[in-house]
């Protein structure tokens, strides 16, 4: 037989998806393993796709999407990011960010090109640059500035060869947010260096504690170098419809949707109208699910801290806890499997989002409140009390 592509060979299997495919021995699972709200999508999203497909529009649409959507976006990106996008020419509708994310990869990468890429971080992020055949350079992060992405980390890893930095704000796994002197700094060495930036900002609703998102884009001189993605998956339980969007220069966007045409072509009709009513009405039931994970987030994050062996910081967005076990004295995905093996609750080792998440877990809690307080009751036995 002949050899496979060297991409394909060497892409890492998901730790994430590991531990999920083993919780299946167990039928009483807590699963707070999956990065997804566990709530549905609302009703009335899902009464607005149904219709659209009882409509019968189910055809091909235009490669960046259809007009009434990109008009929405373009208003969402002035009023909440303060980014000014011509909705024909800088944005496009993408089969979730994931896709945003594969296509902005392919358009920028040469082979040999490296990518900056934070470490703990979403391990897609390393399997795109891989896919393009780039090199990926982690950004080794610590708990000791909440895991953030900072200037003085990424400037020193920067070479003649670096083409790309990937940001992710509110960051998964860890929760970390950048705050705006933390993006003027970056701004301030993109522009320096003269970079690109993906900004991959689908947790951006999900900040708790009164602090706000801000994106990268909306710096003066740096929607250029910046191709902001986002998506409908996070932010309005919507994992499974598949939808997300990104913004780019015009430049970048005329070639992002030619690879874009060859690998999806378009989002099917009926659900982009759903996600044009959920821009529209979708605020209310937002704030109703961030209300729950805020007071979810409390309650994880308080018991852990109560638990031998663990600390846990109070991560300021995301549905994401990112429990330091380093004293337990295991290793992230032995942790994992102890917790899963004693407890029947499924987390996700540290590991899986990089090396320098050796030490910690992830444990989400976009779960319902009494999935969280079973999970919790469980994890006590083991843990006894600190
Ligand atoms: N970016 C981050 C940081 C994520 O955590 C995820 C999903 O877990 C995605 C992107 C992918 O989102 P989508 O469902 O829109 O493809």
């Amino acid at each position: 037989m002949m050899g496979l592509s060297h991409a394909a060979e060497k892409y890492p299997a998901s730790g994430v998806r590991a531990m999920f495919d083993r919780a299946r021995e167990y039928p009483d699972v807590v699963n707070l393993c999956l990065g997804e709200p566990g709530m549905p999508t609302p009703d009335d999203i899902i009464k607005v796709g149904v219709d659209g497909l009882l409509a019968r529009k189910t055809k091909y649409t235009p490669n960046l999407g259809i007009p009434v959507l990109r008009e929405a976006l373009a208003e969402k990106m002035a009023r909440e990011n303060n980014i000014i996008c011509d909705p024909d020419q800088e944005i496009m509708v993408t089969t979730g960010a994931t896709e945003a994310l594969m296509l902005s990869m392919l358009t920028l990468l040469q082979p040999g090109d490296e990518v900056i890429i934070p470490d703990p971080s979403w391990p897609n992020y390393v399997g795109h640059a891989m896919m393009s055949n780039a090199k990926p350079v982690m950004a080794r992060l610590s708990e000791s500035n909440g895991f953030k992405m900072t200037a003085d980390i990424i400037e020193p890893l920067i070479t003649d060869k670096t083409k790309l930095i990937l940001l992710n704000s509110p960051a998964n796994p860890t929760g970390a947010i950048l705050l705006q002197e933390d993006l003027l700094e970056i701004a301030k060495m993109v522009q320096k260096h003269g970079v690109y930036v993906i900004s991959d900002e689908p947790y951006e609703k999900l900040i708790y504690d009164k602090q706000a998102h801000i994106s990268l884009a909306s710096f003066p001189g740096m929607k250029n170098h910046v191709i902001t993605i986002n998506s409908f998956s996070k932010t309005y339980a919507m994992t499974g419809w598949r939808v997300g969007y990104a913004c780019a220069n015009p430049a970048l966007m005329a070639n992002m949707v030619k690879l874009h045409e060859n690998i999806t072509s378009c989002v099917n009709e009926a659900f982009q109208l759903a996600c044009v009513y959920a821009l529209k009405n979708g605020e209310a039931a937002v704030q109703n699910m961030k209300k729950d994970y805020e007071e979810n987030r409390n309650l994880l994050v308080g018991a852990l801290n109560q638990m031998y062996g663990i600390q846990c910081q109070t991560p300021p967005a995301t549905f994401y806890a990112f429990p330091n076990i380093k004293a337990l004295g295991l290793s992230s995905k032995d942790t994992a499997n102890l917790i899963l093996d004693k407890c029947h609750v499924v987390t996700a080792p540290g590991s899986a989002f990089g090396q320098a998440g050796e030490g910690y877990i992830r444990i989400s809690f976009a779960s319902d409140k009494e999935s969280i307080k079973e999970a919790i009751r469980r994890m006590n036995q083991l843990f006894g009390h600190a």
